[in-house]
């Protein structure tokens, strides 16, 4: 008798999504913990994303990771969230677990272990500007303001969606809204995070060359083989280090895999096996 041996699928949906380096890394991260499962990309445009949640759902699927743009509309359709998603507003992984849609949010604390574990950056007491207000930005903003910074200013092209999330997280934490050419040059910013989707794109927007000195670290969330058009920017502006979003992207990765199989994969061999140290 021929036996069926259906493999749980997850993957990562988006729009456009074909820069996604996410099955890579749960390919690695199966191999190492010896977990059966594939991984795959899917391009689907906002107006159908619903639907193709759902028949992801029916056809076997087991978890979803969620990117640009979908992250906020993804906190509206789940049934059920962790609390970091809900202050977040935005979902970046769903579990589907008993024919309900569980969202959770990882770009905060993948974004932590990074800056905290990886990279040795301490936050307490730090200015911090975050260029970009969507998705990823909602997902970051608290995890960092609970790292107790001096202050975190949000700048966004449309300023209404940097102000909602100032409303938004004011009880967290010191946070401001303006947009990119309103940057107060008299504050100094210890970490810029380019949050922005404009280098997915090729465009590289009117950064505030004031905020940047020397004593600056500067973090793309975007990664790319060659270096990102936020990180060359950092770079030409004499940022004190200009690293792209490798790490969050592994670290994300591998709490998303803890929630979804409960083995946590170890991110170091990963990192390096990607040879992404820019
Ligand atoms: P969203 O689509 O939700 O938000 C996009 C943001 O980029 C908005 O603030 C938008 O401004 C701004 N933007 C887009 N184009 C331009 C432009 N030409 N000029 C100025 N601003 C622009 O995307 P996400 O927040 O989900 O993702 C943002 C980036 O972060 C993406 O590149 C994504 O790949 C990356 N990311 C990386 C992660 C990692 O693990 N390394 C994790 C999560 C995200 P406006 O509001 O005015 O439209």
């Amino acid at each position: 008798m021929n036996e069926t041996v259906t493999i749980d699928r997850y993957g990562v949906m988006g729009y456009p999504v074909s820069h996604s380096r996410s099955p890579v890394i749960h390919r690695l991260f199966a191999i190492q913990t010896g977990q059966e499962m594939q991984y795959e990309l899917l391009q689907v445009a906002p107006e159908k994303l619903d639907i193709a949640i759902r028949q992801f759902q029916r056809t076997g699927g087991k978890g979803l990771n969620i990117t640009v743009p979908h992250k906020s509309e993804v906190a509206r359709l789940v049934d059920q969230m962790s609390e970091r998603a809900r202050t977040a507003g935005a979902v970046n992984t769903i579990a589907f677990r008993g024919g309900e849609l569980y969202g959770d949010n990882t770009d905060g604390i993948g974004l932590l272990r990074d800056l905290n574990v990886n990279l040795g950056v301490n936050l307490e007491d730090a200015g911090i500007l975050i260029l970009g207000a969507g998705g990823a930005t909602r997902g970051i903003i608290g995890p960092l303001l609970e790292m107790q910074p001096a202050l975190l200013r949000i700048a966004n092209r449309t300023i209404e969606k940097a102000q909602y999330l100032v409303d938004h997280f004011e009880k967290i934490g010191p946070v401001a809204a303006c947009r990119f050419d309103e940057v107060p040059v008299a504050e100094p910013y210890d970490l810029i995070i380019n949050a922005t989707s404009a280098g997915l794109h090729g465009d590289t927007p009117p950064y505030p060359e004031a905020a940047i000195t020397e004593n600056t670290f500067c973090y793309d969330l975007s990664y790319g083989l060659n270096t990102t058009p936020f990180s060359a920017w950092a770079r030409e502006h004499g940022a004190k280090k200009s690293i792209m979003g490798w790490g969050m992207l592994v670290e994300q990765a591998a709490e998303s895999f803890h929630l979804w199989r409960g083995i946590r994969p170890d991110t170091a061999p990963v990192l390096k096996q990607m040879h992404i140290n820019a």
